[in-house]
């Protein structure tokens, strides 16, 4: 049974404590803290639930307490309880983002009349409606409109259009560009009166690029301000007292650019607009994560002075917007705000996890058939391998397990880039072991055998939910990539014995390996880069014979990497990768690729192609710690020498290689 914070404890109780002993206080609905003339209205947000309905991490195939939005739900029914007036609204991205999105869409389908197990828990908690998404489109649009052919609550957006008019009001929208809910707020004094709420939504015109294949010739997009400028007049005449964005937009620069991806500051500013949702960035906003951004107070959740919220991402976080109204004749006019977002776990101290509510039963009914199937799902074969995925060798060899990754990041960009002026130049793909030992332990390793490959099997490929991007570097920049990596080894003597190879300082995932070049490694020079990737000596070179095709690379080429957000961003701070070389941006995880890599390739061949060695050393052995399962594969192991060197220390195995 998860605990619950004392907060939440006496807020849904209305137990409050004084010195004198424990005394019952009815506390009055929230709305009743209005005057006659004045109404509360309470509005919750939630955005980019991805299909975590329940506590549950289907990669891991074990429950969690960070994700579901039946989790979430306790929270809805708490304010529920406390407010007499309350809309519910979801910002989007619903559909797509685990594998129960995954086992509807690729394996039950969605027939006309079937009802997609997220849209049953949005029903079943009653939301008010919804706006699209970037994700919404991952599927098709065949297989969105009929999931949202079950949906009980209007879905809006206005800058995704069918037809183009000659200005967006002229447009043939996907869905209605906006709805106006007929409401009744109660005032401070209980008495009923009418509230027209208009609801807009927008989503990242990108979706033409990241979803270019399902949507080219179908749909277009217009940009969010321009939208936004042109509906919410028009949502004012017909009779809007207050209007709310549903923004699936983050919160960037107050700058507008046309087009641009994260568009909610300039959106806030529109004039007309009284509140915005905000979402697709997964961050929490209100917090300090946005401190020092251009109109945006990071403390009040004010941007341009307007309440706004981000409600985190898979059911972690409620967004709450509180708006005090007063009536003036027949009309509402906002008069003030208060932001606030409630988490459904804490992280403590010691980084465990404590929940903070506990799951709302319905909404775990609503989707337990679908959960049943989806564990099967995810427990049986969704395509096969015809070569082992292990990693044992990752760091002393080219590897299956990082060989599969690059494989993937490579087919996916390829057809990113394709018709961009990026599409000609050489398409490399950095890839790293994620499950390599080190502190996880001699047990801490992929290991696949060759047959069927299951979705959680992916998990253990691709630990983390990385995103996608490629980077463009120069032949320099590439060269001194991998001259980052190689800092995970130590400095070999020429001619001595049984050596150490590793730097157990230096962890495994910024062990880059890049694929589509080939190279050596000469472990008798000493590192360029420090474990941190500080500058250690700037004349060194271990990497050697550097070529593509058979061609020495040139320092001034370009190309293109294939990576994620963590490195591009400048995780592991690699040379050509500190966030000012990224080309292409993509919403969809980098495991989500090798799922959909998987199921579409059938059959996936990941036997490593053995682009990398290290350069021989005459004379020369190292010895090399790892799982002690590592024996089965040894003779798979091409491009180094390694035989059996006894135990090393706390269960591993260890290898001697002759370099
Ligand atoms: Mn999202
Ligand atoms: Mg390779």
């Amino acid at each position: 049974m998860p605990t619950r914070s004392p907060e939440t404890f006496s807020r849904r109780n209305f137990l409050l404590s004084t010195a004198a002993g424990a005394s019952l206080i009815t506390l009055h609905p929230f709305s009743a803290r209005a005057a006659a003339n004045q109404a509360h209205l309470r509005i919750m947000e939630t955005t980019d639930v991805h299909v975590h309905v329940l506590p549950y991490d289907y990669y891991a195939d074990k429950p969690v307490d960070t994700v579901g939005l039946a989790r979430t739900a306790a929270h809805i029914n708490d304010i529920r309880a406390e407010a007499t007036n309350s809309v519910l609204l979801d910002n989007g991205d619903f559909l797509q983002g685990n594998p129960m999105g995954d086992y509807i869409a690729y394996e039950r389908g969605m027939k006309d009349g079937d009802l997609h197990p997220v849209i049953a828990a949005l029903n079943t908690l009653g939301f008010d409606a919804s706006t699209l998404g970037n994700h919404e489109f991952n599927y098709g649009l065949d297989f969105l409109m009929k999931s949202l052919a079950g949906a009980n609550f209007p879905v809006v957006s206005a800058n995704v259009v069918t037809e183009r008019g000659a200005d967006p009001t002229k447009d043939k929208g996907l869905v209605k560009p906006y709805v106006i809910l007929d409401r009744k707020l109660k005032d401070g004094d209980g008495v009923e009166h009418p509230i027209r709420i208009g609801l807009i939504g927008f989503v990242p015109p990108q979706i033409m690029q990241w979803d270019r294949g399902h949507l080219e010739g179908r749909v277009q997009t217009r940009d969010i301000i321009a939208a936004a400028k042109a509906w919410v007049p028009v949502m004012r005449e017909d009779g809007a007292d207050i209007i709310v964005a549903l923004s699936h937009s983050g919160i960037g620069s107050a700058q507008h650019t046309e087009g641009m991806e994260n568009a909610s500051v300039p959106l806030a500013a529109v004039e007309g607009i009284d509140a915005v949702l905000t979402g697709h960035s997964h961050l929490v906003y209100p917090s300090a994560t946005f401190e020092g951004f251009d109109m945006v107070d990071a403390t009040t959740g004010l941007i341009h002075g307007k309440p706004a919220v981000m409600g985190g991402f898979w059911g972690d976080t409620l967004g709450l917007i509180d708006l005090l109204l007063e009536r003036d004749g027949t009309e509402w006019r906002v008069v003030s705000s208060s932001v606030e977002t409630r988490q459904i776990y804490k992280r403590n101290d010691d980084r465990s996890i404590t929940a903070l509510v506990a799951s709302v039963p319905e909404v775990e009914a609503a989707v337990a058939k679908d959960h049943e199937a989806t564990l099967a799902y995810i427990r049986r074969a969704v395509g096969k391998t015809s070569a082992p995925l292990y990693s044992y060798f990752a760091l002393v060899a080219d590897d299956p397990s990082v060989q599969v990754v690059s494989q993937a990041q490579v087919w996916y960009i390829a057809g990113m880039l394709k018709g961009t002026e990026y599409e000609t130049l050489p398409l490399l793909s950095a890839a790293a072991p994620f499950k390599a030992g080190g502190r996880g332990g001699p047990d801490y390793y992929t290991d696949v055998p060759a047959g069927d490959v299951a979705i959680k099997n992916v998990a253990d490929l691709y630990l983390y939910p990385n995103t996608i991007r490629a980077v463009k570097v120069t032949g320099a920049q590439l060269k001194d990539w991998l001259e980052r990596s190689a800092g995970i080894f130590n400095q070999i003597t020429p001619g001595g014995a049984d050596q150490l190879l590793l730097n157990p300082d230096f962890p495994s995932y910024n062990f880059d390996v890049i694929d589509g070049v080939t190279y050596e490694i000469d472990l008798s020079q000493p590192s360029k880069y420090g474990p941190k990737g500080e500058d250690l000596n700037p004349t060194a070179s271990r990497i050697s014979s550097l070529m593509l095709m058979g061609q020495p690379v040139d320092p001034a080429a370009d190309f293109i990497i294939a990576t994620n957000n963590y490195r591009a961003e400048g995780g592991g701070d690699f040379p050509g990768a500190k966030g000012d070389t990224i080309v292409f941006e993509g919403p969809d995880t980098n495991r989500d690729i090798i799922v959909r890599f998987i199921v579409e390739k059938g059959t996936i061949d990941p036997a490593a192609d053995a682009n990398w060695r290290f350069r021989p050393m005459p004379g020369t052995t190292v010895l090399f710690d790892t799982g002690p399962k590592a024996a089965a594969y040894l003779s798979a192991v091409k491009a180094v020498t390694i035989a059996p060197a006894g135990n090393g220390p706390n269960g591993f195995a260890r290898f001697r290689i002759t370099l």
